[in-house]
């Protein structure tokens, strides 16, 4: 598309909205961002874009906004049953999202890799993987920095390495991906895409402009998504941890397996214990990483090497601190149950639960058999709470407990832990029914680790 002399409106000022409207603006349109937020809020990143010239409109969404633009990029986070959204699609104006404008300027190549569960994780594996390797790469996107902050300085013969969710990917029209990645589907967002088919066909955005000659990285454990491979033009490859795949990545006799398209047989990567994060959802992101880092050139050796020293990434597991014996972990970036319970069964320590946050209305029946089996105590917080007593009372976890605050879920937690014991911070709920981000809840649960 070209830019120059369009009239695009910007909705969301947050990081990729300010980032997306000077990339913008440099390209020649007219810009002008519009935020829900009360002035006062947004003032100090709002005047920095009126400083470059870029009109700010804020305190709501008027729809009128959407009759003079030629352009719409919306906020991945604004649903599109928003009256402003909804009127520009009525008038053909095209509704995109920050993630298309940086895949149409960039002339790297993309590495895109979504997925429910396991994105930050697998994508800042392949950053380091690549770096490792002497591969050129720059990670972005859901992770941190915006796309289109990097996107239109970009060489060629760099890879831009992206975490994409689905809302992102909803809103592109061009992206193509030279390797594109599913980690995996589980039910989620559901409150936003509305059923389970429509978030799937948000996530076959990621492939539906590859070529033959792109890749396609693929979940081989998984029926839903492995069942998506005739659909996809590019080549195929999949990702095991209970069988042999070619091309790909999978685990055999307690070994790391890769094999490429043009490889005679599979070379071993590494012994699975050799890998420094714990759990078996890390084994499938590990294999991931790998196959993704492989078909992007990097060597055996690096991948291994990487694998061998990367402990993960802050709020994903992280272990904290060891007081009188219990372990403190803070997986505050579980937001949805299957995250959680992939957490919980990574350990073979009796663990102490701090669960609960914005009441998305989950299913939280998967839940039962792992607190059944696994949970000492349940500390449940927020708005979702009462569900998580309701369903620790029902799996017959002996002690469970609703308290008001997270440092108060700590100090309870501390209380009945015994030597041995993991207190883990994984709500299996998102944070904005008491906090600002995930990033918050886990740096409160951190501080009051820290002052027992
Ligand atoms: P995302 O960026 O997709 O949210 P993260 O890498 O940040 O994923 O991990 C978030 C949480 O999801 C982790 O703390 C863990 O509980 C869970 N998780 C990570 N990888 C996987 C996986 N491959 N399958 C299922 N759950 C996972």
């Amino acid at each position: 598309m070209q830019y120059s002399g369009k009239s695009v409106l910007v909705l969301g000022l947050a990081r990729s909205g300010a980032a997306v409207a000077q990339l913008l603006q440099l390209l020649g349109a007219r810009v002008t961002v519009n935020d829900a937020s009360p002035r006062d809020r947004v003032d100090a990143d709002a005047e920095a874009l009126e400083a470059k010239g870029i009109t700010v409109i804020t305190g709501g969404h008027p729809p009128e906004l959407a009759d003079g633009c030629d352009l719409i990029v919306k906020n991945p986070g604004i649903p599109y049953d928003r009256p402003i959204i909804m009127r520009a699609l009525a008038r053909g104006v095209p509704v995109i999202t920050e993630v298309e404008v940086a895949a149409q300027v960039t002339a790297a190549a993309i590495i895109g890799i979504t997925g429910s569960n396991g994105k930050t994780t697998t994508t800042t594996l392949v950053g380091q993987m690549l770096r490792a390797a002497g591969v050129p790469a720059t990670v972005a996107g859901n992770i941190g920095t915006p796309l289109s902050a990097v996107a239109l300085d970009m060489p060629a013969d760099r890879f831009l390495v992206a975490e994409l969710s689905s809302f992102q990917l909803q809103g592109t029209v061009s992206l193509r991906p030279k390797i594109a990645a599913l980690l995996n589907i589980y039910p989620a967002h559901l409150d936003y895409h509305g059923t389970l088919d429509r978030y799937i066909d948000a996530k076959k955005k990621l492939f539906s402009n590859q070529t033959q000659s792109d890749i396609a990285i693929l979940n081989g454990d998984q029926e839903i998504v492995a069942n998506l491979a005739p659909e996809f033009v590019a080549q195929v490859w999949f990702v095991s941890t209970c069988r042999r795949v070619s091309p790909g990545a999978y685990l055999q006799d307690g070994a790391l397996m890769l094999e490429g398209p043009g490889m005679r047989g599979a070379s071993p990567l590494m012994d699975v214990r050799e890998i420094a994060l714990r759990g078996e959802h890390n084994v499938q992101n590990a294999l991931f990483a790998s196959a993704i880092a492989f078909a992007a050139g990097a060597s055996p050796q690096a991948i291994a090497a990487t694998l061998r020293e990367f402990t993960g990434v802050e709020h994903r597991m992280e272990f904290v601190r060891q007081v009188g014996g219990v372990s403190f972990v803070n997986d505050s970036k579980a937001t949805n149950p299957q995250a959680t319970i992939k957490t919980i069964t990574s350990f073979t320590e009796p663990v102490i639960a701090i669960l609960g946050g914005l009441d998305r209305g989950d299913d939280l029946s998967a839940l039962l058999p792992v607190a059944a089996n696994r949970l000492k105590a349940v500390l449940a917080i927020g708005e979702s709470g009462p569900r998580m007593i309701e369903m620790a009372l029902l799996a017959g976890v002996p002690a469970a407990l609703a308290v008001s605050s997270l440092p108060e879920a700590v100090r309870e937690a501390a209380a009945l832990a015994e030597p041995g014991d993991v207190v883990l911070l994984s709500p299996a709920a998102a944070s904005w029914d008491m906090f600002a981000s995930f990033e918050e809840r886990g740096r409160i649960f951190k501080e009051a680790v820290h002052m027992l």
